[in-house]
């Protein structure tokens, strides 16, 4: 039986979703099914075999959220698959229910930040029209996680109040360690997924860094836009962000030629001296002793971004070079790079503040 949380909200597992396909409910109207891709076919096989009706309404492809431009990248590239965001279709008896179907793995790698914004939508929409069941296989850490985050929210609470609130409702959920270490963000980002704090982007190059780790392709429609190339589109969107935001917008330029590297956008900042712990050996070893943590970082480091040709090569580590003059502006390095504070970024994509002229606009 699911769990009702909230009026018109319920938690449940994949048994009760096929429950309330196959008999019909009395309440729910709608149902969000966080699964597996293999689930998700499976689920659609187990239904057509027992001849419960569909009728889809809409698939929404995705290439990589975090960059508007990036989706007509990958329709022109065919090698790349793309990746569903989510599926969209009437089910059940007389077409009653509407049903989303989001693919989700349940692995603290799996990058649930980006689904977000989809689920909580299709939430805050179906409880409008009926109630809702959020399912996922077992009831117990995505469609919890995803109840954690419109719990958030929607009531303004802390991850941690938010799981304890879902708790009194069901006792046993447990989204995985991973899912809460991203609801933390999303609440760092003022409950949305807000692609332009650098905590989002923070989190998109670690997400970058674990896909290169695991031997995927990064193909470069995940790359960042190049600043170099539109630079008339490039400067009337700083001009809007600069009336909205009163900080003024950087631009870095390579010293020898002039050509825009990177926008203020684009940087990833760190706290100066803040290191991973993981790496405090190597930082006693090789760093300096004398480096007081206020001290001016060397370097800028920024999202990896598409005028980065030795980086879409597929090296580890490499130099980086102006796509204009090739001039060396410094270097990325997919399993960290320390700055001169003594912080470590992973991955890293540094430019030497020597090697650039950094502006405002
Ligand atoms: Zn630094
Ligand atoms: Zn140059």
């Amino acid at each position: 039986m699911p769990y009702l949380v909230r009026d018109h909200l319920f938690i449940g597992n994949i048994g009760d979703a096929a429950e309330v396909l196959q008999h019909g409910s009395d309440e729910i109207t709608h149902i969000l099914s966080v699964l597996s891709s293999t689930s998700i076919s499976f689920f659609s096989e187990w239904r057509s075999g027992i001849s419960i009706p569909t009728k889809e309404i809409r698939k929404e492809y995705v290439g990589y959220s975090g960059n508007a431009d990036a989706i007509s990248d990958e329709t022109k590239s065919s090698s790349t698959p793309k990746k569903l965001l989510y599926l969209l279709e009437n089910a059940g008896k007389d077409l009653k229910f509407i049903r989303m179907a989001v693919p989700l793995r349940d692995m603290e790698n799996e990058n649930l930040l980006d689904s977000l914004d989809v689920c909580l939508d299709f939430i805050k929409e179906s409880r409008k029209e009926g109630s809702v069941l959020v399912h996922c296989f077992a009831g117990v850490s995505r469609s919890a996680a995803i109840i954690t985050a419109y719990l958030m929210k929607t009531e303004q609470l802390s991850q941690e109040d938010a799981i304890e609130s879902l708790r009194q409702n069901c006792e046993f959920v447990c989204p995985n360690d991973g899912f809460l270490d991203q609801l933390k963000l999303f609440e760092q980002m003022g409950f949305k997924v807000d692609h332009a704090s650098s905590v989002y982007k923070r989190f998109h190059l670690k997400v970058l860094g674990d896909c290169y780790n695991r031997g995927e392709r990064i193909d470069t429609s995940k790359f960042g836009a190049d600043p170099g190339l539109a630079a008339e589109n490039i400067s009337s969107d700083v001009d809007v962000s600069l009336s909205k935001e009163t900080t003024s917008a950087r631009t870095y330029r390579c010293k020898k030629c002039r050509r825009v590297v990177a926008l203020q956008g684009n940087v990833v900042d760190h706290v100066p001296g803040e290191g991973e712990t993981a790496f405090e050996w190597h930082k006693r070893r090789s760093g300096n002793p004398y480096n007081k943590p206020d001290d001016e970082c060397s370097s800028v480091f920024v999202e990896p971004l598409k005028w980065m040709r030795t980086v879409e090569e597929g090296a580890m580590e490499g130099k980086l070079l102006c796509a204009h003059c090739e001039a060396r502006l410094g270097y990325f390095n997919w399993s960290g790079i320390q700055c001169s504070c003594g912080s470590w970024i992973t991955p890293a994509f540094q430019l030497h503040k020597s090697r650039v002229d950094i502006s405002s606009m």
